[in-house]
């Protein structure tokens, strides 16, 4: 049984634009999209963090870390893998320099990307 957490994009959550984090919950529950890999041997969804904001870009990303697992120790948990959110993953101008950022100081497995939910096209058919 993996425990994980998600790391999203500030700017999304945080203006509302993902009510709820249902598609990221929604695919994890149902073992869809990056959550299929948990469908055999389980999971448990701990956290979703945001990246902190675009301001300080990857600066700021390190500490949000840093307070999930001061959170987690609290109930002596601990994370097996983080995913790198849909959202920061198909709209974030620097995601590369946050991917790095994480991969380099996570100390665990770092997934790029969470459900498959995103449209091809918003108001086509
Ligand atoms: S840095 Fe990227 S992922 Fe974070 S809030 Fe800005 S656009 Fe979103």
């Amino acid at each position: 049984m993996k425990k994980i957490a998600i790391i999203a994009c500030k700017m999304i959550r945080g203006q509302n634009l993902c009510p709820g984090d249902v598609r990221c919950l929604v695919a994890f529950n149902r073992r869809e999209g990056e959550f299929e890999r948990y469908k055999e041997n389980g999971a448990q969804l701990l956290g979703i963090i945001d990246c902190a904001g675009c301001e300080g870009n990857k600066t700021r990303v390190i500490p949000a870390m840093a307070l999930l697992k001061l959170q987690l120790n609290a109930f002596n948990e601990n994370l097996d893998a983080l995913h790198v959110g849909t959202c920061m993953m198909k709209f974030c101008p620097r995601r590369d320099d946050l991917l790095a950022a994480i991969k380099e100081k996570a100390g665990i497995e770092v997934i790029e990307g969470t459900h498959t939910y995103t449209p091809p096209t918003i108001f086509g058919k």
